[in-house]
């Protein structure tokens, strides 16, 4: 048996940032990651083979380690933050990572390009709206190391980190949390807590839903959306990504007014797999 006063389940950036900010108010922090530590997760993504894809979305930092870093600055980008919180509120959260990324190496500055309203005046002749944002690129080359920064500065702060560690089920006491069930090494051990935060992401998710669904606890689906990668030419593209890493293109179609927006450009990028078991994706 051990204790600590928060589990928090999943190190990709929500649970890495949960810690994060409970180990800096001096909370009692218990961090559980089922993949693998940074420097391990790139070795194996190195050597390649059938798993390789497994490691692109599970360990410390989650999908984030080796993703693109595109950090928008925006809280209408990636979901709508205006959905839980006051736009001043989100503003200023916003601020609050940027720096903290700044702190670890990311760039000061993020300008808003002299040819956008170019672009902006081409794009509405065509019938598209093209949107400006504050954004910034960390890439994937450099994005280890900041969450290894981020990692390092948290341990400092008394945050416990263990990887290679799975929750495996919720400890429920008089209809209230008590605790976590952890398994490493194929061995399980139960872990009182009087708070547990739950972020296990997309490799999760379906853990998360037999969870919800065997405790009782009601859920609801976020908005799902039909993503598509396509491959363009980089000499095609330049002349966009130059004025943004990651432009914003929204469109209604003629036919069905159906909402169509671009996401997640990858400026001479790799196309990856996403391994989640069961099935497989690209990325
Ligand atoms: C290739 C790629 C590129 C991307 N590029 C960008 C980008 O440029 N900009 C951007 O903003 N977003 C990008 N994203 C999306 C971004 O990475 C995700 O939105 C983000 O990582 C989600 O964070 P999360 O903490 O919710 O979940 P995740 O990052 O998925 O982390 C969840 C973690 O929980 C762990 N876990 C799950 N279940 C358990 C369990 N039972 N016990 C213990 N641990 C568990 C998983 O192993 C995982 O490490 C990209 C994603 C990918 C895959």
């Amino acid at each position: 048996m051990m204790t600590a006063r928060v589990v928090v389940v999943g190190a990709g950036p929500a649970g890495m940032f949960a810690s994060y900010l409970l180990g800096k108010q001096g909370f009692d922090v218990l961090l559980v990651e089922m993949g693998d530590d940074i420097e391990e997760r790139m070795a194996k993504i190195k050597n390649g083979g059938n798993t390789a894809g497994i490691h692109y979305i599970q360990g410390m930092g989650g999908s984030g380690t080796f993703s693109d870093g595109k950090i928008n600055l925006n809280p209408e980008i990636g979901g709508n933050m205006l959905e839980f919180v006051s736009k001043s509120d989100a503003d200023s959260m916003i601020d609050y990572v940027d720096q903290l990324f700044v702190k670890y190496g990311m760039d000061k500055e993020s300008q808003i390009h002299p040819k956008t309203k170019d672009l902006q005046k081409r794009a509405m002749r065509a019938g598209i709206k093209y949107i400006p944002i504050k954004q910034k690129h960390i890439g994937s080359d450099f994005l280890p190391k900041i969450v290894g920064g981020i990692k390092a500065e948290m341990e400092k702060m008394g945050v416990e980190v263990m990887v290679k560690t799975k929750a495996v089920d919720l400890m429920v006491k008089d209809g209230k949390i008590a605790g976590v069930v952890i398994e490493k090494d194929g061995k399980q051990t139960k872990v009182d807590a009087k708070y547990v935060i739950l972020a296990p992401g997309r490799a999760g998710s379906r853990w998360l839903l037999d969870l919800a669904s065997k405790l009782g606890l009601p859920y609801q689906y976020g908005p799902l959306d039909i993503g598509v990668r396509v491959e363009v030419t980089n000499e095609v593209m330049e002349e966009f990504t130059e004025i943004n890493w990651d432009p914003k293109f929204h469109i209604r179609t003629k036919s069905h007014d159906d909402f169509v927006r671009t996401f997640c450009t990858n400026p001479a990028g790799f196309v990856i797999t996403e391994d989640y078991g069961k099935f497989v994706s690209v990325n």
